[in-house]
């Protein structure tokens, strides 16, 4: 059994101590957006001597980032104006793009041109490797003199006597054994302090959902709700590889029942590479549902096999995808801190395109920051100014539109199309003004109205998940406590069988969940976790918690 711990650092140990002036937890789009910015916004404002240090779980930026990746220009085009000849990494543009419904049986009903959903039209976007994407801003953010450190953790956020304002962060303890005690390598974590510190984790924040919890961030907001996506890249057969270059399809309806939110593509992205995706909503109720064998069952269907005849499996990702929209971001800034990016829900799932909205929110975030600091004022009424310049933003501008798709969707697909249909004319308002929403881990139905079933498998398309989470490289250090705690044991396995039947065995992507024949016990492979979060989100009484690892510990999407 693993130790009960409530944190993964060790407790009354003396830290260095690290100040800053601005702090960014985390190295996506949207956190190496912000810092570029605010650099730039500094030295054009004569402002010195200011320190901004980026901190991310990786111990190389861009291993955790997993995106799809069809990228809307917009942000990065503001970031960079010069961002082509800057050579930024773009794996091809978007040459031809359709939808397809996939019917049970096998055939499948495009629309294209006019009759393709505006929503998933893709010209002039770009097929991107968020990987890549946040390598090459890294570069750019260091070239301009920001701090990047690769493999610091954060574990815990630092607050001052009021509980209110944000101090920085404490970064995670490494050479921690499996029961709790210290080793001969360990070395605490630091205390580093800013006066403002910018959340940019990513999707569902281990920091960000506790600070949320403890300020009321979310209050009078719909509950965020997440799929989880999964992702392969193949090479492919060269004809076919030739074929698909700078094409995107998405597809929809099979293996999905009429009752969960999903859709999966096809993305050509080198004349021998395609990079495949499966999205499933994680408000669906079955409590057997297992998003990696819908992935499977969806490869195997006839549309999409023969694309993968010759081929083979070279990367494996998952991760989940804040898709509330408008109503369900939390309150962007408070004392001493902002979010951004997936952190904060800077996400246009009509359109399945985060990037630009995440480099966007940064940009903005950073021009509350410099104005903040000028002033000398980096309170809650002053980083209200990010607040402000997002309500007066194209981002804005674009939630609006899709505010209330995710939520309608979530009464069915038909309520979900007329509802969008609707929306289309009447400016994002659609049937019903605001729709209101639900927590993902209340869904769930008891075990005994799943009608889930596995599909078959087979050798070449099927991988298992062990196999898949090879291609993943995830890789953590065994010997330290397990960074899935789960908070009450006795609910495993009293309760939760019972009811749902422990579904962490199915919805986690990555086979870190089992529970052997005759055991009434969980065992954790925690060296098998890809970040996904999805376990943080999905369990039904919440009682799985999600922390950082040791540093450097998780996937490598190298090129994903
Ligand atoms: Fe995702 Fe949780 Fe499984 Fe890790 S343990 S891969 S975060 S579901």
């Amino acid at each position: 059994m693993q130790p009960r711990l409530t944190s993964l650092n060790a407790p009354n140990i003396e830290r260095e101590e690290l100040p800053v002036d601005v702090l960014l937890v985390g190295a996506g789009p949207a956190s190496l957006a912000c810092a570029i910015h605010l650099q730039r916004l500094f030295e054009s404002k004569g402002i010195e001597e200011k320190t901004i240090l980026v901190i991310d779980k990786a111990e190389e930026i861009g291993n955790h980032t997993l995106s799809g990746a069809v990228m809307d220009p917009k942000g990065i085009a503001e970031l960079f104006p010069n961002w082509k000849d800057d050579g930024f990494p773009i794996l091809s543009e978007v040459r031809e793009d359709w939808a397809e419904m996939l019917k049970p049986g096998g055939g499948s009903r495009a629309m294209k041109g006019a009759f393709c959903p505006p929503q998933l039209r893709n010209h002039g976007n770009y097929m991107v490797s968020l990987n890549q994407v946040c390598r090459w801003m890294s570069e750019k953010a260091e070239a301009a003199g920001i701090e990047i450190y690769g493999g610091f953790p954060a574990a815990e956020t630092i607050f001052d006597d009021s509980g209110k304002r944000v101090l920085g962060v404490v970064t995670r303890d490494s050479g921690i054994a499996k029961d709790g005690s210290q080793k001969g390598t360990f070395e605490p974590g630091m205390n580093i302090t800013a006066d403002v510190t910018v959340f940019a984790e990513g999707t569902r924040g281990s920091l960000a959902k506790n600070l949320d919890r403890k300020l009321g961030l979310s209050k009078g907001k719909n509950p965020q709700s997440w799929g989880t996506g999964i992702k392969e890249i193949w090479q492919v057969d060269p004809a076919i590889g030739k074929e698909w270059f700078g094409k995107v399809m998405h597809t929809g309806a099979y293996p999905l029942k009429r009752d969960a939110y999903g859709g999966s593509f096809v993305y050509g992205i080198a004349e021998d590479k395609l990079a495949l995706g499966f999205v499933v909503g994680l408000d669906h109720k079955d409590a057997k549902l297992d998003p990696h064998a819908l992935f499977v069952q969806w490869k195997q269907h006839p549309r999409i096999r023969p694309l993968l005849e010759g081929g083979k499996v070279l990367r494996y990702g998952a991760k989940t995808i804040p898709e509330g929209g408008y109503f369900s971001m939390p309150k962007l800034y408070g004392d001493g801190f902002v979010q951004v990016g997936d952190t904060a829900g800077f996400v246009d799932i009509a359109k399945l395109k985060g990037i630009h909205l995440a480099i966007k929110s940064g940009m903005l975030a950073a021009e509350a920051i410099c104005a903040a600091i000028e002033k000398g004022d980096t309170s809650e009424a002053s980083l209200k100014k990010y607040d402000d310049l997002f309500e007066a933003s194209w981002a804005k501008e674009e939630l609006w539109k899709t505010r209330n798709y995710r939520q309608a969707f979530a009464k069915g697909m038909f309520t979900g199309m007329l509802d969008f249909g609707v929306a289309m004319v009447t400016g994002g308002r659609g049937l019903v003004g605001k729709r209101g929403g639900h927590a993902d881990h209340t869904t769930m139905e008891p075990v005994s109205k799943s009608t889930f079933e596995l599909p078959q498998f087979n050798d070449n398309d099927s991988l298992d998940k062990l196999t898949d989470v090879y291609h993943s490289g995830a890789i953590h250090e065994e010997d330290q406590p397990a960074h899935l705690l789960i908070n009450d044991p006795s609910i495993c396995g009293e309760k939760c069988t019972k009811e749902y039947g422990n579904p962490c065995q199915h919805f986690c992507p990555a086979a870190v969940y089992e529970w052997p024949g005759g055991n009434s016990e969980v065992v954790i492979n925690a060296s098998n976790c890809v970040h996904c979060k999805t376990c943080d989100i999905a369990d039904p009484y919440e009682n799985i918690e999600w922390l950082v690892p040791e540093g450097g510990g998780g996937p490598k999407y190298l090129d994903m």
